[in-house]
C-alpha cells in the first residue's frame, strides 16, 4: 500500500471513528467535546501515527514500553513540529518507570503504591535531568474482573493508591482506567467504573478523566461518562501481534 492509500483509508476509519463517538455522545444527552478520541497505536509503525497527526490526531497510546520508546522517537523524526500527548496504557513493571518518564506524558496503568513511587522518583530524576518538562499525569487503572491478574488495582485497593499518589509533587492524579472484563457485560463494568469514579473525585477533585471504552465497546463506555475512549482496531485495522 501506498502512503497515499494508507492515509486515505485512516481518513476513512477515523471519520466512521468519530461518527460513532458524536451518535454516542448524542445518544448520551453529552457534547462530543466532553470524549477524548486516544489512538492506540500499538504494533503499528511511526509512519501510521504521523499520518493521524496529519489528520488531526494529537494523543496517541502504547501498550509496550520498549516499541513505545523506539517510535516516539521515529515520530519526532517524521514530524518535528507536532507535539502530540503520549500514554502508556500497558501493564508496566516497576523496573520499566525509568525509561517510560523520559517519553510518557500519561501513565494510565498505575496500579499499586510501588509502581507509583517508582514512577515518582523516575520522573523526579526526569525532570532534574530535563528529559522531562512536566509532572506525570497519571490514572489509577482498576480491575473489573474481582482480579489483578490482567492489571488494575482492586476496587478498594482505590482511595489508597490515590491517596498515595496525590501525596507526591511528581505525579498528578488525574482519574481512573479499565478495560471491560472479557466475555462480561461491558455496561456493568463501566458503570461500577463511574462510581468508583465519582467516589474518587469527593476526595479529590481534580480526577475527573475516566478512560473507558475501546473499539468494540465504546458507545457504552460514552454512556456511562467515559472521557477518553481508546481505540486501536477500529482505527487502524487488525493488529498481526496478539496483544492485550
Ligand atoms: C490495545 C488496547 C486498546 C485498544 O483496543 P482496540 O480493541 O484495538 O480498540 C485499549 N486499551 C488498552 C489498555 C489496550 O491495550
Amino acid at each position: 500500500m501506498t502512503p497515499d492509500e494508507r492515509r486515505a483509508e485512516l481518513a476513512e476509519s477515523l471519520a466512521e471513528v468519530r461518527e460513532r463517538l458524536a451518535k454516542a455522545c448524542r445518544a448520551a444527552g453529552r457534547s462530543p467535546e466532553e470524549v477524548e478520541l486516544l489512538a492506540v497505536t500499538k504494533t503499528f509503525p511511526a509512519s501510521d501515527v504521523a499520518l493521524l497527526s496529519d489528520l488531526g490526531l494529537s494523543a496517541f497510546a502504547e501498550n509496550r514500553e520498549q516499541e513505545a520508546r523506539g517510535k516516539v522517537a521515529e515520530f519526532a523524526e517524521l514530524r518535528p513540529q507536532a507535539a502530540p500527548r503520549w500514554h502508556m496504557v500497558g501493564q508496566l513493571q516497576r523496573n520499566k518507570a525509568r525509561a517510560v518518564a523520559r517519553w510518557a506524558d500519561v501513565v494510565e496503568s498505575v496500579d499499586s503504591e510501588r509502581l507509583a513511587e517508582a514512577l515518582a522518583r523516575a520522573t523526579a530524576n526526569a525532570l532534574d535531568a530535563g528529559d522531562r518538562e512536566h509532572p506525570l499525569d497519571v490514572l489509577v487503572q482498576v480491575s473489573l474482573d474481582g482480579t489483578t491478574g490482567r492489571g488494575g488495582a482492586t476496587p478498594d485497593d482505590v482511595p489508597r493508591l490515590a491517596e498515595m499518589i496525590a501525596r507526591t509533587s511528581d505525579l498528578r492524579l488525574r482519574g481512573v482506567m479499565a478495560v471491560a472484563p472479557l466475555g462480561g457485560d461491558p455496561a456493568v463494568a463501566f458503570d461500577t467504573l463511574l462510581s468508583i469514579s465519582e467516589r474518587l473525585r469527593d476526595h479529590h477533585p481534580e480526577a475527573v478523566e475516566v478512560s473507558a471504552g475501546m473499539s468494540g465497546d465504546l458507545e457504552s463506555a460514552v454512556a456511562h461518562g467515559s472521557t477518553r475512549v481508546r481505540v486501536g482496531t477500529a482505527l487502524l485495522g487488525g493488529r498481526r501481534l496478539t496483544s492485550p
